[in-house]
């Protein structure tokens, strides 16, 4: 397997050449653009690795997988869809247009930035650090790494110039989708987008919701299976923005890009994959990493479908 692994970094770094590293945040922009690395572990606790699978990146959007397990652990389903829809979008993951657009007035879904904040809102806690406090330990808890921290540059670059976001936040709290403190709950937002991770953290996250939300290594059930299917399914409909179809048919798996230029991928009822490319494609997404994941789930026959 880890030959495999190897074959397929060496053939799409090549890919990495086509792609950009974000620079709208802009301390992402110091990533080396030709990084390229992949994890994957199974339920039989293999774990395979190859390229640059230790180099440390941001969550970024993947973190907004787990924000919405979260929040619907809180809330139950009701209350979270009355205030984020479930369909995807064809316009990028920052896209503002559709806020009001659409009556009445929702995001569209929880992979959304808009719809991420929405769901960041209603996590429950006293104030940001024990809502944020409360969605880390879980990271830590299904990663198995409990020195999981934040990337304060990352993190206070997002917050000085995340004006599009704070836009679509105080416009949702003017329609009524978010209630509170809109700084307190972008400052919550910026914060799970900043978590410091590295492919091996990623394919974890990827194998507890293979595995139906019980950790493998510890056995710990964390969510139920209900909710880690909801979960997946947002992967499979909005986890690649507005490229979610195209890479539903090339690779077929649940899967959650973030800019940061990591990719989660599940095979549900069999492995977590983490991928980490950070020049990105004209719709944000790992260029790199997208290439092997699509050779992967071809070599392999992965693809659910
Ligand atoms: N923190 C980023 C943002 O809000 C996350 C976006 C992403 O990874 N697509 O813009």
């Amino acid at each position: 397997m880890e030959e495999l692994l190897q074959k397929l970094i060496i053939k799409n770094r090549e890919l990495t050449q086509k792609g950009e590293v974000a620079s709208y945040i802009p301390a992402l922009a110091k990533a080396n653009p030709q990084n390229l690395g992949i994890c994957v572990t199974d339920l039989d606790g293999n774990i395979y690795k190859a390229g640059d699978y230790d180099k440390k990146f941001t969550l970024q959007s993947i973190s907004k997988t787990i924000s919405l397990m979260l929040a619907l652990m809180d809330n139950g389903e009701e209350k979270v869809f009355e205030r984020v829809g479930m369909e995807p979008t064809g316009d990028p993951f920052n896209s503002i247009v559709k806020l009001e657009t659409i009556r009445p007035s929702k995001p569209l879904n929880p992979m959304i930035n808009a719809g991420a904040i929405a769901v960041t809102s209603m996590i429950k806690g006293e104030n940001a650090d024990e809502k944020f406090e409360r969605l880390l330990n879980l990271f830590r808890k299904i990663t198995g790494n409990k020195e999981l921290e934040i990337d304060s540059e990352i993190y206070l670059s997002e917050k000085k110039t995340g004006d599009r976001n704070r836009a679509m936040a105080y416009f949702m709290r003017d329609v009524g989708i978010i209630e509170g403190n809109v700084e307190e709950i972008l400052d919550v937002y910026f914060r799970q987008c900043s978590i410091k991770v590295d492919c091996i953290d990623i394919a974890k996250i990827g194998l507890f919701l293979a595995n139906k939300g019980v950790v493998p290594d510890t056995k710990e059930k964390i969510t139920t299976e209900h909710i880690a299917r909801v979960v997946k399914t947002f992967m499979v409909t909005c986890g690649m923005y507005n490229a979610s179809g195209e890479f539903a048919i090339k690779v077929g798996i649940p899967a959650k890009s973030g800019v940061g230029g990591g990719i989660l991928g599940v095979v549900p009822h069999k492995m977590g994959i983490g991928v980490y490319g950070p020049a990105l494609d004209k719709k944000g997404n790992s260029i790199g990493g997208y290439g092997v994941l699509r050779d992967l789930s071809n070599e392999l026959n992965l693809s659910i479908f």
